[in-house]
């Protein structure tokens, strides 16, 4: 297992007291406290990116109320005595802190598992500040520049591209893309699965829903109603992520759960249990980024322990509303299902045996294109 997980971190210590430490803290919530053992960590209102499926970047004037680093350090603390050892850090975009690297440092060392999800334009410049990052989920929905256009940043493609080349140089970390599918890039699920191949890195899919976004309040302010995907796309989409698994891609999604996606097979959500969303100036807010608590007023204890938790974890359970993969995976890894348990193992390949990838990854790896990194999309004529 040790071989499996890394025998060691850079600074030469052994990594499976953490992962033994995150498997533990998992199976104590499901046998005992039903408490969540992930900390999930919107670390800033701010962003670079301006994507066209998301409005969180219009937070960004917030950025003045992101917890500072001795706040970041304190949280973490409070979060290892209420027993989580995984750290999952979002934002907004994570690598636009200053402090990133002490804070990816500080939670290795205090036993988290540490996990970040970025937009990945950043990586390149800070891939040497996360050798203690044990997973990075990079935001990329397109297999060349058209990319640009749905995040809104120009040169994000090459950026990304560039990043995870660094990445691989000078860390361990394990690299996943995460591609978001919306009306802008239904036709980008193939591709970007063999551009993955092709890196060597894993993928997850998942889909905008037809829902309301971070803080919005009507469906004429946010966008994902105009890009998310209908009912008929939805089964389009999980019928395709299935080819793909079965054609042996590296999805990290197993086959269990796109089977009963497909089949529209009704599920326990159990994601309140597993992870407590922390927004930048340390409010709780559940899934449905409703306010539930100000941890500066308390404890994740005492939280805990409220009527607002007990029926939000009740209530969770017979909701059924996502549409994310993820989701539901992490409610069947609860679960302990043996079929996704069999799934993870299978495919824990495409995360912890990464290959060096044979292609020049500065460059456009697409093998479908027919020029490679010189074919553009022409963004103005789509
Ligand atoms: S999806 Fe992520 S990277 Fe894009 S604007 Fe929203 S927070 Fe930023
Ligand atoms: S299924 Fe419902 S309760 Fe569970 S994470 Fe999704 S919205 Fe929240």
């Amino acid at each position: 297992m040790a071989a499996l997980l890394g025998d060691a971190n850079p600074a030469g210590t052994s990594n499976l007291p953490r992962y033994l430490g995150a498997l533990g803290s998992m199976l104590k919530s499901r046998m005992l406290s039903h408490t969540p053992f992930f900390l999930a960590h919107a670390m800033t209102f701010g962003c670079n990116s301006r994507c066209r499926t998301c409005t969180y970047w219009k937070n960004t004037h917030k950025m003045n109320l992101d917890m500072k680093t001795d706040e970041v350090f304190q949280l973490l603390d409070e979060a290892y005595i209420a027993g989580m050892r995984g750290y999952y850090m979002f934002g907004g975009e994570p690598l636009i802190r200053p402090d990133i690297g002490k804070i990816v440092d500080y939670a290795k060392n205090r036993g988290f598992i540490t996990v970040m999800n970025t937009n990945g334009s950043y990586l390149k410049k800070k891939a040497h500040e996360l050798k203690n990052l044990d997973f990075a989920f990079v935001s990329v929905d397109y297999h060349n520049e058209y990319d640009d256009y749905i995040r809104g940043r120009p040169g994000t493609f090459t950026e990304v591209m560039d990043g995870i080349q660094e990445m691989k140089k000078v860390t361990d970390t394990k690299i996943a893309f995460v591609t978001t599918i919306s009306a802008l890039n239904r036709d980008a699920m193939r591709p970007m699965a063999r551009l993955a191949k092709e890196l060597g890195v894993g993928i997850s899919f998942n889909s905008v829903e037809q829902s309301l976004d971070f803080g919005q309040t009507s469906e004429d302010t946010t966008p994902n109603f105009q890009l998310g995907l209908n009912s008929d796309e939805l089964h389009a989409f999980y019928t395709s992520l299935q080819e793909l698994k079965a054609e042996g891609y590296p999805l990290m999604e197993t086959d269990i759960v796109l089977r009963d996606f497909v089949a529209g097979t009704p599920w326990k959500c159990q994601f309140p249990k597993m992870f407590v969303y922390v927004t930048p100036d340390k409010k709780i807010y559940n899934c449905n980024y409703v306010l539930h608590y100000d941890l500066r007023d308390g404890s994740f204890g005492d939280y805990f322990s409220s009527r607002t938790y007990l029926d939000y974890v009740r209530e969770s359970e017979t909701c059924n509303k996502c549409v994310r993969t993820c989701v539901r995976g992490y409610s069947y890894t609860y679960d302990l299902r043996i079929s996704q348990i069999a799934g993870l193992a299978g495919q824990g390949k495409n995360l912890f045996n990464q290959a060096t990838p044979d292609t020049d990854i500065s460059g456009n790896a697409d093998a479908s294109s027919s020029s490679g990194r010189t074919r553009r999309m022409h963004i103005e004529r789509r």
